[in-house]
């Protein structure tokens, strides 16, 4: 068998899924800018919006007082997190009926290996499947992205939003990523891609021609996979809900934040992330970790571990904010904060049997949840 024998991956994201769904079953919200989180009044945050309040600059992770200035006439709804799981397990059993390999990264995201399908027909006519069987069954458009690999398959997923469909035929990731701006990679966050930019390097395939030890020097230990993912070399399995023990989110700021209010938001935001996480792997966690570094790269972890497991947003939120508000202080200004859950046990439910008979002492793989722009 070759080294790097050749996989056929997907990517598969639903386009503005709560908000999607809110128009779906509410077709007096169709074609209207809706905005689906928090209260305006309080500390809310936007979790999806819908493409029409996109346009006025709405996006998630926007506080919703702030999503109000932009878009006045848009139309607030509370999430319905039951609907939103019950639609997302639909969507899940589509890809089941493909693939075993599947590793969700959200309740509306997953990536699929469907190289063992792929023998039989052809990874096209597989792609094009899944989109109109979860058409049919959700009435929602999927936007699918497929590679030979994760990393370039994410991208490609992104790419035509909403409803997209981009393929990028074997042997053609290093020339598909060339073109797109370096800040679509996986793991430059705004910070990297503005050093990037005033270093002359703007485009994937700019980064791409850098030489190897320099990638050494800018990313330090990453820089090896920063090099690979640019030419679009990607080997990282997809994996299944028994290899995750850690499911985490963060985002890094693209200017340093210091406002609490802020602060706050964010973690309500990415607390929503590792919520939906947890729900999509039916598990929930028991410790709350929030990581944190500071304006001066100063990078620490907090945990807390709670009296019960769970899968709520709000229990998550608030547990990383007593966490987060003891680490703040006059000057002190954060770059980039994440919140994850560990210690995972499938929720109290008649019959549950154990998630993982895996031994306790293995190393776990954790992995990350990047933050969506797109929701
Ligand atoms: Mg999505």
């Amino acid at each position: 068998m070759p080294q790097n024998p050749l996989r056929y991956i997907i990517h598969a994201d639903l386009d503005a899924f709560y908000a999607a769904v809110e128009q779906h079953d509410n077709p007096e919200l169709r074609g209207q800018p809706v905005m689906v989180g928090g209260r305006p009044d309080g500390r809310g945050v936007v979790a999806t919006a819908s493409y029409e309040a996109r346009k006025f600059g709405v996006h998630s992770a926007m506080p919703m007082a702030t999503a109000v200035r932009h878009c006045p006439d848009g139309i607030i709804i509370r999430p319905r997190f039951d609907r939103y799981r019950a639609v997302s397990a639909q969507v899940m059993a589509v890809f089941r009926s493909v693939t075993d390999v599947i590793e969700p990264q959200s309740l509306d995201e997953a990536y699929l290996d469907i190289t063992p399908a792929a023998a039989l027909r052809a990874p096209l006519a597989i792609a094009i499947d899944i989109k109109e069987r979860v058409a049919q069954e959700t009435g929602l458009a999927i936007s699918v992205g497929l590679a030979t690999g994760k990393c370039v398959a994410k991208i490609a997923s992104d790419l035509q939003k909403p409803d997209g469909l981009v393929v990028v035929p074997v042997g053609a990731e290093a020339e598909f990523l060339a073109p797109l701006p370096v800040g679509k990679l996986a793991g430059i966050g705004p910070k990297s891609a503005a050093r990037l930019h005033a270093d002359g390097v703007r485009t994937i395939g700019d980064l791409a021609q850098m030489p190897d030890d320099w990638f050494d020097r800018t990313f330090g230990k990453r820089g090896r996979s920063v090099r690979d993912h640019a030419r679009g070399i990607d080997d990282s399995p997809v994996q299944t809900t028994r290899a995750a023990k850690s499911i985490s989110s963060e985002t890094t700021f693209g200017a340093d934040i210091s406002d609490a209010a802020e602060l706050r938001a964010v973690v309500q935001q990415l607390s929503g992330k590792v919520a939906d996480a947890l729900a999509s792997k039916d598990i929930a966690g028991r410790t709350v970790t929030v990581k944190i570094r500071l304006s001066d790269y100063t990078t620490f972890t907090r945990q807390q571990t709670l009296s019960d497991t769970t899968n709520d947003a709000s229990i998550i939120a608030t547990a990383a904010w007593m966490l987060l508000e003891r680490e703040l202080a006059p000057q002190r200004a954060f770059r980039l904060l994440g919140v994850g859950a560990s210690g995972f046990s499938q929720p109290d439910r008649a019959g549950a049997k154990p998630l993982d008979d895996a031994p306790a002492n293995q190393t776990p793989p954790a992995y990350q949840l990047a933050l969506p722009v797109d929701g």
